[in-house]
Order: C-alpha cells, then sequence, then structure tokens
C-alpha cells in the first residue's frame, strides 16, 4: 500500500491536514512536530506509506538513506550548528505511536522538553 486513507501521515503528504513543511521533493516530506520535545523538532518521512521499520523492504535502501543524509541538511538550515539527535522509534515497544515510518531529528540549545 502506498497511501493509507486512515494514515496521519499519508493525509500531510496529501495535503488533507495541514503541516509545517520545511522540506519537500519527490520521495520525501519533512515537517516539524506538532508537539516538540526540542526547539527544534522535525519529521523527515517517505510519501509512500511504509508503516514500520520492519516493513522497510528490499529496494527502500535509497529512500531510508535519503532519510539519514537529509538530516544535517535540515539541521544546518533550520539554524542547528550544535548537534542533534535522530530518533526512529519502531513498534510498541520502541514506543512508535504513528504508524508511517518517520525519523524524529531533534536540536536546539538544551535543556529540552524530554530526550
Ligand atoms: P512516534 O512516537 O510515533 O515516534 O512519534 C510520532 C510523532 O508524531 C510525535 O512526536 C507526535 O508529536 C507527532 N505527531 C502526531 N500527530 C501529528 C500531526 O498531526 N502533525 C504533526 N506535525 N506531528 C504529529
Ligand atoms: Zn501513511
Amino acid at each position: 500500500m502506498s497511501h493509507d486513507p486512515n494514515c496521519i501521515f499519508c493525509k500531510i503528504v496529501a495535503g488533507q491536514i495541514p503541516a509545517r513543511k520545511v522540506h519537500e521533493d519527490e520521495e520525501l516530506l519533512a515537517f516539524h512536530d506538532i508537539n516538540p520535545w526540542a526547539p527544534v523538532h522535525v519529521l523527515i518521512i517517505p510519501r509512500r506509506h511504509i508503516a514500520t521499520l520492519y516493513d522497510a523492504a528490499p529496494g527502500d535502501e535509497a529512500v531510508l538513506g535519503r532519510m539519514m543524509a537529509l538530516a544535517p541538511r535540515l539541521m544546518r538550515d533550520l539554524g542547528v550548528h550544535d548537534g542533534f539527535r535522530t530518533v526512529v522509534n519502531t513498534g510498541p515497544n520502541g514506543g512508535q505511536e504513528v504508524y508511517h515510518l518517520h525519523m524524529h531529528v531533534m536540536g536546539g540549545p538544551r535543556p529540552w522538553k524530554r530526550g
């Protein structure tokens, strides 16, 4: 399934619900987290619905690599130069709440609310 009509991040991809976007390209979207843990907290997602990292298949290596490669670019663009944290929560024990693959990228001066 490339689009799940019940998925909140697919709705953001489709423009059905708003998000503060910071990056868009053919494969990826990045936007500010609605409940930030850090002064800068963005989520990088593939446009295509992949539920979790468990569901990433052979052939998804490129999109996974692009997500990782985009993180430092976005942080620099957003003025974060003193380090950042990247987190991918997977499944219930991983604390995943939204079942559309996403990478949290958090930075900015501490203290942070969480993380
Ligand atoms: P998870 O726990 O699945 O790794 O993280 C899901 C993240 O998505 C949370 O940090 C939460 O604040 C964020 N989030 C959930 N719903 C929305 C939304 O509608 N818009 C945005 N921008 N972020 C959301
Ligand atoms: Zn989705």
